[in-house]
């Protein structure tokens, strides 16, 4: 299958700098069972709602309603003493089979369990700095900012588990960060530094093994992936999250560290400043991301890891003319007009981008419109 290049505005810029904005006054946290009464103390980390835990210590303020990425739900309002304030002390675990699975089961993270559960023996460990989609730069710069850090981890890993190939895939574009991983790589012989085209869907296994024609068992992580289990195996703080904000309504796209639970729009009132009023606010991709119309009550949670703020089109009336391209473009032959094979459908926006009837086939395969 061939793979396309998404175009891209030049215009829109990320700042080579990530900025921080961990001292919010107040969090919102999501979960039902709340396990604080008002005005109790709040120590970071302390679990506070049935799964989630305070990313600050505090006051139990109240509770809110806020929208979050799989929709409204009660939070947990907490307001921030700035002391940063823990109860546990801090464990170092070592490297082994056992310490993964145990702190991915301690920290409630089972995606990334499921990766790694039952495993003894991977044939190829790949770890991805690739983010699909058009302006958004999470994986690249989370390699950057802990480079010695993950190509250790990497390397246990790669020991541990047996692997015999170890990948480590960035696009050719990203020219600033190839330069520093040729500088620290040398140190671990066994981890191939791997370039790819700049291609759409190289960010998901089933295509870059494709590409790269890698056969095998293989753990596939991305480099956000990495970071989180070297922070659940040192104790490292985990309560903070990696944003890329970008778009052409913005003065400046940057790179921003946050906490946990904090409102969108604390975020962008005091670091971004928007140029034109006329905008949307897409979260984690334009492909194949979601619209956010209530930009006053959206908290940014785990699932979020990119914001685009983007000037309004003019409206474009939405004609079909039976040119084809939708499904020839299809990776998993869906046919996004009639639906047929729709199981197989990776959401990924193909099918809409390459229509020259500005058609809006993803609401269409969501069956929130007719074509
Ligand atoms: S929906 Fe768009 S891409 Fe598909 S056949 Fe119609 S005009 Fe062509
Ligand atoms: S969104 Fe679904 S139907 Fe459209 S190109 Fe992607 S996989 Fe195919």
């Amino acid at each position: 299958m061939k793979l396309i290049s998404l175009e891209k505005d030049p215009n829109i810029q990320i700042n080579k700098e990530i900025e921080y904005f961990l001292n919010p006054d107040f969090l919102y946290i999501p979960g039902s069972n709340i396990k604080v009464t008002q005005n109790e103390v709040v120590y970071k980390d302390m679990l506070v709602t049935k799964n989630y835990t305070s990313p600050v210590s505090g006051i139990a303020y109240g509770t809110k309603k806020c929208l979050f990425g799989d929709g409204w739900q009660k939070a947990l309002v907490i307001e921030n003493d700035f002391r940063e304030l823990k109860k546990q002390n801090k464990r170092d675990h070592k490297t082994t089979i056992k310490n993964i699975l145990d702190c991915l089961e301690e920290n409630h993270d089972y995606e990334l369990l499921e990766k790694f559960r039952s495993q003894n023996k991977f044939t190829n460990i790949i770890i991805t700095a690739i983010n699909d989609d058009v302006y958004i730069y999470n994986n690249i710069f989370i390699l950057k900012e802990n480079i010695a850090e993950l190509l250790e981890l990497f390397d246990e890993l790669s020991l541990i588990y047996k692997s015999d190939f170890n990948y480590l895939v960035v696009k050719n574009v990203d020219t600033m960060l190839i330069n520093e991983c040729l500088n620290t790589i040398g140190t671990y012989p066994n981890i191939a530094l791997t370039l790819v085209n700049d291609e759409y869907l190289l960010g998901r296994l089933e295509f870059l093994a494709s590409k790269l024609q890698i056969k095998g068992n293989t753990l596939y992580l991305t480099t956000t992936e990495l970071l989180k289990l070297y922070n659940y195996l040192h104790e490292r703080d985990n309560t903070t999250l990696l944003l890329t904000v970008a778009g052409n309504a913005l003065a400046k796209s940057k790179m921003i560290r946050v906490k946990k639970y904090t409102l969108l729009k604390d975020i962008l009132d005091k670091y971004f400043s928007v140029i034109n009023n006329d905008y949307q606010v897409i979260i984690n991709g334009l492909m194949q991301g979601y619209l956010v119309t209530d930009l006053n009550n959206f908290v940014v949670d785990d699932n979020v890891f990119a914001v685009n703020i983007m000037s309004d089109l003019p409206d474009q009336e939405p004609k079909c003319i039976n040119c084809g391209k939708c499904i020839r473009i299809c990776p998993r032959n869906v046919n996004p007009l009639t639906k047929k094979n729709i199981a197989n459908c990776l959401h990924c926006g193909l099918c809409s981008y390459v229509c020259p009837g500005f058609v809006n086939l993803r609401a269409h395969l969501r069956g929130e419109d007719d074509v």
